[in-house]
């Protein structure tokens, strides 16, 4: 009898998963543009262009919400963002987003894994090269940098979790979140698609890559590219293509010294800054990281394209299941074992 109704049960459940399963998966893509200064584009496989659309409609709602708390140069009404926090913050506690204050708290734990590398407080810094980025007249004086670089620690901006503020003890500081926000937020979205009907996707937001779940289309896994540093953007023919890597369930983010930058006296000045230096990182092309969390990533991606190679492999193993992929000024490229396991240039496909 037990026997029997144990059959029943298995048999009505698959009948029931059969019913379920109704139409079969297809591809559908979306794109859109205006948040953290990139197309976003989303590939997914579902049953329906309406479960596409209402699974995207929100992840896009949601870039949008996060670009807003994010932006550093621009007010939204109603919004307590980073731009408004940096205006206000040296004259007292000031009220911030609880996304502001969850990505700040989240920088305050992962920066000292980070040899120094990345500091979101360097906002000062960062702000006298993205001032000479969109008018590069005279190079910015060093005397200049140095002072600002009075004004980069961490410790002078106090979080108060329970009453939801942001103090700067010292005045003069800014936060600086270019390093992190984007992954930090496709990490948000893509957590919310995989507990979504469609889990098997991936988002590409300019250099930061977040696959899902696998393909449902026989394939294992989802295929990155990760672009030559002197390639040409717009080149359909491949001719823009490092690698490719071949992954799920993990983010795939490249920092590049041709990402962002301007010509100047026929030298190359980007956006990633030593903050031993003061000067743009000139030690590597692009570095590309593969870790499962994209916050991760962006913050490991930003870190590596800094430190010299020895110190990057120390942080790099400190965060297990961790991978890179260097690319020297040389052009020459080097990688972990475990990158190797997944890039075509070294036999991997996503079979
Ligand atoms: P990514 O493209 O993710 O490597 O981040 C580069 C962005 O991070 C820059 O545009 C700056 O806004 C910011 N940034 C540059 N250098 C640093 C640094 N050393 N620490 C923290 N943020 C930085
Ligand atoms: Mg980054």
């Amino acid at each position: 009898m037990k026997r029997c109704i144990v059959l029943l049960v298995a048999v009505s459940l698959c009948f029931s998963m059969t019913a379920c399963a109704g139409e079969p998966y297809a591809k559908y893509t979306m794109s859109f543009f205006g948040t953290f200064d990139t197309f976003v584009t989303i590939i997914g496989f579902a049953r329906s262009q309406e479960t596409f659309d209402k699974v995207t409609a929100a992840a896009q709602t949601r870039f949008e919400r996060l670009h807003q708390v994010y932006d550093g140069y621009t007010a939204y009404e109603g919004v307590a963002n980073l731009y408004a926090l940096n205006q206000e913050a040296a004259k007292g506690p000031v009220r911030v987003e609880p996304e502001l204050m969850e990505l700040l708290l989240y920088c305050r734990e992962m920066q000292p894994k980070l040899a120094g590398a990345v500091n979101i407080a360097l906002g000062a810094v960062l702000r006298v090269w993205h001032d000479f980025r969109e008018d590069p007249v005279a190079l910015p004086e060093m005397k200049k940098l140095q002072d600002a670089a009075k004004h980069i620690n961490f410790d002078d901006v106090k979080l108060d979790e329970e009453s939801g503020t942001v103090e700067f003890l010292d005045p003069a500081l800014k936060l600086d979140l270019g390093a992190v926000a984007k992954g930090y937020a496709t990490e948000v979205v893509a957590k919310e698609m995989l507990a979504s009907e469609m889990p098997s996707f991936i988002i590409g937001a300019g250099g930061n890559v977040r696959a899902g779940n696998p393909p449902k289309d026989g394939r294992k896994r989802w295929t990155v590219q990760v672009e030559d540093p002197d390639g040409n953007v717009f080149a359909t023919d491949g001719s823009d293509r490092l690698d490719l890597i071949y992954t799920a369930n993990a983010s795939v983010v490249t920092s590049g010294d041709y990402q962002r930058y301007v010509m100047f006296d026929e030298k190359r000045y980007h956006h990633i800054i030593s903050p031993e230096t003061l000067m743009p990182a000139d030690a590597l092309r692009a570095v590309t990281v593969v870790v499962e969390d994209s916050g991760l990533a962006d913050l490991l991606s930003t870190a590596l394209f800094i430190l010299p190679y020895d110190t990057a492999m120390e942080v790099l193993q400190s965060f297990p299941g961790a991978e890179a992929m260097w690319v020297l000024p040389d052009r020459s490229v080097v990688m972990t074992d475990g990158m190797k396991k997944i890039t075509s240039s070294h036999g991997a496909t996503n079979k």
